[in-house]
C-alpha cells in the first residue's frame, strides 16, 4: 500500500500538541503533512468532549499554565482562556487541607499564623529527622521542604499510589513541581499565566489541523507499517514512545499509567471544588476531578466528576508519565544517541523524548523543532 499519494513532505505521527503545531506551522509555509494518529481523536491528552454543557477532560485535568509569553501568545492564537486558577483542596482521612504548600495549610496543620512560625516548625521537623544537604530522593526532598507532618499525611501516600514505587525510589524533582509558599495563597501554580480554553482543548486542534495542506488518518498506527512509511516519506516527525520506534532494542523504557471513572449526577455542585486529591495511602484513586467546576458555564442540575486511579503500564495501556528514574534515564539517554543517527526523524513530545512535560513545555519543544527546520 501506497502512503504518500499526495507528495506529503512530511509524515506526523501522532495528533498531539507537538504533532499539530508542527503541521500548522508547515502548512503555513506551504508544506503538506499527512497526520496519521493511532486513537480515534485528535488532541493526544488534551483532547476534551463535551457533555450537558461541560467539557469534559478525557485524560484527565488539563490547566494550561506558563511564564512563556511566546507560547502563551502563541496557543491564544486558537482560542480565549476562561481565567481559572487552580486550587486543590487534599482530602487525608477526612482532614481537609489546602495545597500547593502554603500558609492555609501550615495552618490547617498546626495552628501556626505566621510564616516565622511556619518555618521555624518546618526547621525542628527537618532536624528532628536528621535532613541535610542536596536531597538525594523525593522523601529527603519533601521533608527538608515542608517537614514530617506534611510529608507523611499530603505526600507520602499519595506519591506511593501515583507513582508505585517508594518515595524513597523517585527523583527530588517530582516533588519540586509543587510551590511551597508562605503566604495565604492557594494558586497551584506559580506561573503568570493560567487558564483553561473556554470551549475545550479539542477546538484548538481542531482549528490548527483546518487547512488543505494536512491530511489526518485516526485509527491508524505507525508501528504497524513502519518501514513503509520511513521508505515513502521524505521526513517524519515522530511523537509516540522512542523505545517503541526502535523495537524496543535496548529494552523497554517505564511509564507510570493512570485510569479514569467517569460519573454523571443530578447536581449543581457535588464536591465544592474542581480537584480533590485523596492524599492517604489506602484510597485507590488519587484525585476526583468536578469538571463544572473548571470555571464552566453547565447546564443547571447537571454535573460530572472523573475519578483517577493510578496503575501499571504495560504496552496494552496509555502511557502516561514517563518514570525518570536513573535507570530510565540512561536507557532513554541510549535511545536518544540512536535517535540522532536517524536523520529524517524529528523525535519530539511527552513520549518521544520520554521527558514529564507539562503543556506548555510541549508547545516550547514543538515551536523551536519549528525553528529548527524551516530557519525562519
Ligand atoms: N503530590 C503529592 N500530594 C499531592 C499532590 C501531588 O505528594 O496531593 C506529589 C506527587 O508525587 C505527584 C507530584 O507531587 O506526582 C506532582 O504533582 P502534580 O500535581 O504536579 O502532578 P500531575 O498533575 O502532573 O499528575
Amino acid at each position: 500500500m501506497k502512503y504518500n499519494t499526495k507528495k506529503y513532505d512530511y509524515l506526523i505521527v501522532g495528533a498531539g500538541p507537538y504533532g499539530a503545531i508542527f503541521a500548522y506551522e508547515a502548512a503555513k509555509r506551504g508544506k503538506r503533512s499527512l497526520i496519521i494518529e493511532k486513537r480515534a481523536h485528535v488532541g493526544g491528552n488534551m483532547y476534551t468532549h463535551k457533555e450537558v454543557g461541560i467539557n469534559v477532560h478525557d485524560y484527565g485535568a488539563h490547566i494550561f499554565h506558563t511564564d512563556n509569553k511566546i507560547v502563551w501568545d502563541y496557543i491564544n492564537q486558537f482560542t480565549e482562556f476562561n481565567g481559572y486558577v487552580n486550587q486543590v483542596v487534599a482530602n487525608y482521612k477526612g482532614e481537609l487541607y489546602n495545597l500547593p504548600f502554603n500558609m492555609n495549610t501550615f495552618y490547617q496543620m498546626w495552628g501556626v499564623k505566621t510564616p516565622e512560625e511556619a518555618a521555624a516548625k518546618i526547621e525542628k521537623q527537618k532536624a528532628a529527622a536528621g535532613i541535610s544537604g542536596t536531597a538525594k530522593n523525593l522523601e529527603e526532598q519533601a521533608i527538608s521542604l515542608i517537614g514530617t507532618d506534611i510529608y507523611s499525611k499530603l505526600i507520602k501516600g499519595y506519591t506511593e499510589k501515583q507513582w508505585g514505587r517508594k518515595a524513597t525510589e523517585l527523583p527530588a524533582f517530582i516533588i519540586r513541581r509543587l510551590p511551597v509558599r508562605y503566604t495565604f495563597d492557594n494558586n497551584y501554580f506559580n506561573h503568570r499565566y493560567q487558564g483553561v480554553p473556554v470551549d475545550g482543548y479539542t477546538a484548538i486542534f481542531d482549528k490548527m489541523l483546518d487547512s488543505d495542506l494536512i491530511d489526518l488518518k485516526i485509527n491508524m498506527d505507525f508501528l504497524e507499517n513502519k518501514t513503509t512509511f520511513v521508505e515513502e516519506f521524505p521526513k517524519i516527525v515522530y511523537t509516540g514512545m522512542i523505545d517503541a520506534f526502535f523495537d524496543y532494542k535496548y529494552g523497554e523504557l517505564e511509564y507510570r499509567s493512570v485510569r479514569f471513572e467517569r460519573e454523571s449526577f443530578d447536581s449543581d455542585n457535588k464536591q465544592g471544588n474542581a480537584v480533590i486529591n485523596y492524599t492517604d495511602a489506602k484510597t485507590p484513586f488519587t484525585r476526583v476531578m468536578e469538571w463544572r467546576h473548571f470555571d464552566q458555564k453547565a447546564e443547571a442540575g447537571k454535573t460530572i466528576l472523573t475519578k483517577e486511579y493510578p496503575q501499571d503500564w504495560d504496552r496494552t495501556k496509555e502511557a502516561y508519565y514517563p518514570v525518570n528514574d536513573e535507570r530510565n534515564s540512561s536507557l532513554f539517554k541510549t535511545y536518544r544517541e540512536e535517535a540522532d543517527k536517524v536523520k529524517k526523524v524529528i523525535f519530539g513530545g511527552r513520549l518521544g523524548n520520554y521527558q514529564y512535560y507539562d503543556m506548555d513545555q510541549v508547545f516550547g519543544a514543538a515551536l523551536k523543532a519549528v525553528e529548527k527546520e524551516f530557519g525562519d
